[in-house]
């Protein structure tokens, strides 16, 4: 009988592993929970992704979602709890089922961090978001502001400047965490407003958003602004419960070698969720393939 074996999620290193394995004759399952494409499509433009000059996120993850199809890779919209080895199989325990496989492999992504301050629950998908792509328009000529200063928070800022013309990005440090070539362009940018070194300490607002209280890291002194949306981009935490402990780090971070194993045999691992220093779709997508046919020769074996 042909081998089984299941994909849990379907960001670029899921979607490659799940291409890599067809060619090498499998017709993997892709478990996902959510919207497929991991952060893909909440992503607004990729620069850094060769082939593509530039692409909007939803475009380059329509694309590869289309690649997928045109495979009859099956996706199963059902949301992965344990994973259990017994003997030489693996059981998938999930929200609907139980599934068998010969091997799995994480692909299972991050969760973004809430803010965790007053307001962010009770405005959250109201004004709240951690995706400015998605929510941005609701608030389309509005003053908002951003939180964090890596790449997400410094990509999703120029976007916003093109629905509206006063964004402000808030930042703990002085320094920026994002590439150089983005700090330059959100600096260059006169609708962009840089608030550093602040956070935001209580989101405001009656029925809606209506300012945010921010306070300065160095003086401790408070201000409000103005806002109307806040899109949180703090970092991300990885979306590894359902995996056990023995193969994960103090950060829940899962720890494979150079060929994406893990140290249960016929368990693999693949993009954000691993262990590793440079996430990105670039490095996903590579880490995918390396994990697919990894899994071609265990399956050898
Ligand atoms: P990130 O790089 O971890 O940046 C999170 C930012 O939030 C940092 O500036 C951090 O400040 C700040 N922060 C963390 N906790 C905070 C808190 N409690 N209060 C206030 N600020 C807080 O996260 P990300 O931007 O979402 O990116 C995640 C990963 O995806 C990164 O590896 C990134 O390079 C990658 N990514 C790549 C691209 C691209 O290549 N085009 C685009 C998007 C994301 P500190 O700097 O002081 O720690």
């Amino acid at each position: 009988m042909k081998k089984q074996v299941a994909i849990i999620g379907s960001g670029p290193s899921g979607i490659c592993a799940a291409i890599y394995l067809v060619r090498g004759g499998i017709s993997p399952v892709i478990f996902e929970k959510g919207m497929p494409g991991g952060k893909l499509p909440l992503t607004y433009k990729i620069s850094n992704y060769p082939g593509f000059k530039e692409i909007i996120g939803a475009d380059l993850a329509l694309q590869m979602m289309d690649q997928l199809s045109e495979l009859n890779v099956k996706i199963e919209y059902d949301n992965v709890k344990e994973v259990i080895k017994e003997n030489d199989k693996f059981k998938l325990i999930t929200e609907y089922g139980e599934y068998f496989f010969d091997a799995v492999l994480i692909a299972s992504g991050t969760q973004d961090r809430k803010l965790n301050i007053p307001g962010e629950d009770k405005f959250y998908g109201h004004g709240v978001s951690n995706c400015a792509v998605c929510d941005g328009s609701f608030f389309k000529g509005k003053p908002m502001a951003l939180i964090g200063g890596g790449n997400s928070s410094l990509e999703e800022a120029l976007y916003l400047t093109t629905i509206t013309d006063k964004v402000y990005i808030i930042h703990r440090r002085e320094e920026f965490r994002a590439d150089p070539i983005l700090v330059d362009r959100i600096k260059d940018n006169s609708m962009i407003i840089l608030k550093t070194p602040y956070v935001p300490v209580e989101i405001k607002g009656e029925n809606s958003v209506s300012s945010l209280r921010l306070q300065n890291v160095n003086t401790k002194e408070e201000e409000e602004i103005e806002v109307n949306a806040i899109f949180s981009y703090i970092g991300a935490d990885p979306n590894t419960s359902f995996v056990e402990d023995k193969i994960k780090d103090e950060k829940g971070y899962i720890i494979t070698n150079k060929n994406m194993e893990t140290a249960i045999e016929g368990i693999f691992a693949c993009g954000d969720c691993t262990q590793k220093e440079l996430r990105q779709i670039v490095t996903a997508v590579g880490d995918g393939a390396i994990a697919a046919t990894s899994i071609l020769k265990y399956l050898q074996k």
